[in-house]
């Protein structure tokens, strides 16, 4: 039978409608997403042995001849046998299955088998349960590396691994070859066809690591030649000339004086912006390092120089926070503050467009509805997006793209982008890999460090008593659960990026609602408890949230919501329920909504989770408050699906490569793309036509910035 890579996965012999569906919940249409698909785990099963000669313990293929009519027995309800005996010339080999039935025919008296499984007991009379087996003459399964893919509902691994091998056989060799021969020569790359083959049924352990060598490399390689591209592209960009020179005016506004770090990342941003091209960069600091100072420099100095900024968050909470501070900052100079989010009403949000088309406003804060259709500037100079990590590559390119001035040759705005998710060098490098960084290491004076501890189930009435006596001594509390309703499962396991396995059951978990209900009407009757989670409407949410920053409740249960930027100096003490449905960047996160004011304050992580790995885990939270390690220890223990999900920055998966692992690999791929680069920058010579199509591909969200 001819395959071709473009063939749907029907064409497979064995494949009817109802496979094709559950192939297709795996992202499995045609032959090329089969061979591109690959294992997460690999079973050698080339040992072979003899009945007599086989370990107590271990797997092996065994040979033997089958010696009889399988026998069948029904021992009860959902309990069925089917046993056989086989023999080879030294051996007895009693095999049983359970509840496969199909294996009463499938085994026939007088033929050779290969068993692939553990021959329990001792000498010459084994036993094997349940193994895998097929006729001695043709062996596709056992006798060699067997991968073993990621499954789901009706696609076993057996079915897959039978589908695939039909791929690889048919057509693994026609996978086009898109990486230059040059880069494929110097950095000793086996060939497209090669890997595919091999990445799936290995012939040896060296032809493995060659094909995985390749196909990871060849991930990195068009991440890092687009990024780059990218950055050319922005490099190039002309951007609004805008002085430094007001800068003594904005230190005369601000109530405090700047830490030397917030004070080196001012000057940096304030040098882009007079450099005559666009500023693209990220400052990065941990929570309440004061990073919205920068932002408020920038939009400062981009007023004065006559351009308007934008403001974007990822929550309207903390939009209307940043609006707050900024007017308050700026009111006594004259900078008109506006404040743009979806909740605003019709009439409302037209007069605000008005203004910023008018130039009658000179910052806007918002959320995404900043980047809505109708949102026009006069001038806009100066884009600011808090919390990057919750902004895509592309939405921040799209904000970018509504320009400043006026005409063909119009500058385009720069881009300062705030993170407080301290990031690894390593994923910074790609994450960011289109941006300069400035680092804001040091926190405002006069903070002490939040203190933080982990508790099983026991301590649950010492902690309420806890709770009261921070509430007795006037300050507040948050209490963070992971989920809104019994049944939803919390967000990370959601996007399928923890490497834990789900749990069971979430009945367990405390549910936002039905234990503010509880804490309520049982455990703090006499307190002012109020919640807040991410279900509820933008109104019902300021509402609770306002209330709380007013002081006007003791206790706020919420879910993750509140984890960015918000801003209660009061609260001293938060209480992380189901600690360990939580990654630790977030728990960090979470953690940095205390201890903002001059009170100590505390962090409480609650897990009834006795497993040693996972305290081990928690306990790195108790010991260190710094942001960029707690990273570190995440990407190493979770991999980098929190800070890499695809939903978040909008570059391209990776399907093989391992940002935690593959790091020296990652460096190779991006000397190779620099190299490359440097001497074809735009990929326009023809043998770099297909790499340039595959990039593009790739990175079709910002398939705009490539034309
Ligand atoms: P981040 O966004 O980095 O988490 P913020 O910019 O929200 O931090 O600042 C946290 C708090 O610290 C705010 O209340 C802010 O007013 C205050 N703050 C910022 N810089 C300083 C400083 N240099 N000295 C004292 N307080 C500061
Ligand atoms: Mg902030």
């Amino acid at each position: 039978m001819a395959l071709r890579l473009t063939d749907r996965v029907e064409a497979l012999p064995g494949v009817g409608a109802v496979r094709a569906r559950a192939l297709s919940k795996l992202g499995l249409a045609t032959v090329e997403d089969l061979l591109r698909y690959f294992p997460r785990d690999y079973e050698d099963r080339r040992r072979r042995s003899t009945i007599a000669g086989a370990p107590p313990d271990a797997p092996v293929c065994i040979a033997a001849l089958v010696a009889e009519v399988p026998r069948h027995a029904y021992i009860r309800k959902g309990l069925e046998l089917t046993k056989v005996r086989a023999v080879d010339g030294g051996g007895v080999l009693e095999v049983t299955f359970f509840n496969q039935n199909y294996v009463k025919n499938a085994l026939l008296p007088g033929e050779s088998y290969l068993f692939y499984g553990v021959a329990e007991g001792t000498g010459s009379r084994r036993r094997m349960a349940n193994p895998v087996f097929e006729r001695e003459d043709r062996p596709r399964f056992t006798g060699r590396i067997m991968p073993i893919y990621p499954l789901t509902a009706g696609v076993s691994n057996a079915l897959l691994a039978g589908l695939i091998q039909r791929c690889v056989e048919g057509c693994a060799q026609d996978m086009p070859e898109l990486l230059p021969q040059t880069v494929r020569q110097e950095h000793a790359l086996a060939a497209a066809g090669f890997s595919y083959c091999n990445i799936h049924f290995p012939e040896s352990e060296e032809a493995l690591a060659l094909a995985r060598r390749r196909l990871i490399f060849e991930e990195f390689f068009y991440l890092a030649c687009g990024l780059a591209r990218l950055r050319t592209r922005r490099d190039g960009q002309t951007g609004p000339v805008i002085s430094s020179r007001a800068l003594p005016d904005f230190f005369a506004l601000l109530p405090f004086s700047l830490t030397g770090a917030q004070d080196r990342a001012i000057r940096e941003a304030a040098a882009d912006l007079a450099s005559g091209r666009s500023m693209n960069r990220l400052v990065q600091g941990d929570v309440g390092s004061g990073k919205t100072m920068v932002a408020a420099a920038c939009c400062f100095l981009a007023w004065k120089a006559g351009w308007q900024s934008a403001l974007m968050a990822p929550t309207e909470l903390l939009a209307g926070q940043h609006f707050h501070t900024l007017q308050n900052l700026f009111s006594s100079a004259g900078l008109r503050v506006g404040l743009l989010t979806a909740s605003l009403r019709p009439s409302e949000k037209k007069a605000l467009r008005a203004a910023l088309s008018a130039g009658e406003l000179d910052l806007v804060v918002g959320t995404h509805a900043l980047l809505s259709e109708g949102v026009a500037f006069a001038r806009l100079g100066l884009v600011v997006t808090d919390e990057q990590h919750r902004f895509g590559v592309a939405q921040r390119a799209s904000l970018a793209a509504k320009g400043g001035g006026e005409g063909p040759e119009a500058p385009s705005p720069h881009v300062l982008v705030m993170s407080a998710t301290p990031i690894p060098r390593t994923l910074a490098l790609i994450l960011y890999g289109d941006l300069d960084v400035s680092v804001i290491d040091q926190l405002p004076p006069g903070r002490t460090p939040v203190e933080t501890f982990l508790v099983g189930e026991d301590k649950r009435q010492r902690l309420y008593g806890f709770v009261r006596k921070q509430v007795s001594l006037g300050r507040q509390v948050y209490i963070v659960c992971p989920a809104v309703e019994e049944s939803e499962p919390p967000p990370e396991h959601a996007m399928g990026l923890g490497r834990e396995a789900p749990a069971k059951g979430f009945a367990d978990l405390k549910a936002v609602t039905a234990y503010a209900r509880e804490l309520r009407e049982q455990v703090f009757p006499d307190l002012r408890v109020g919640f807040v989670h991410g279900r509820m409407k933008a109104r019902e949410k300021e509402a609770a949230m306002a209330a709380f920053a007013a002081g006007e409740l003791d206790v706020l249960v919420s879910t993750t919501v509140i984890e960015v930027g918000v801003d209660v100096p009061n609260a001293s003490l938060i209480i992380v329920e189901n600690a360990d449905r939580f990654g630790l960047s977030q728990l960090h996160q979470l953690r940095g909504r205390v201890g903002r004011g001059r009170h100590q304050s505390y962090c409480v992580l609650v897990t009834a989770n006795r497993n040693e790995e996972t305290r081990a885990r928690l306990k790195t939270l108790t010991r260190t408050t710094d942001g960029f390690r707690i990273a570190e220890e995440d990407l190493k223990l979770r991999g980098p699906g929190d800070f890499f999900g695809r939903r978040q920055h909008g570059l391209p998966q990776l399907h093989i490569a391992d940002l935690a692992a593959d790091t020296a690999l990652l460096h190779e791929a991006q000397e190779a793309a620099k190299a490359l680069l440097r001497s074809d920058p735009e990929l326009s010579r023809p043998e770099h036509r297909p790499l340039n199509d595959q990039i593009r591909r790739l990175f079709t969200e910002q398939a705009d910035m490539f034309n």
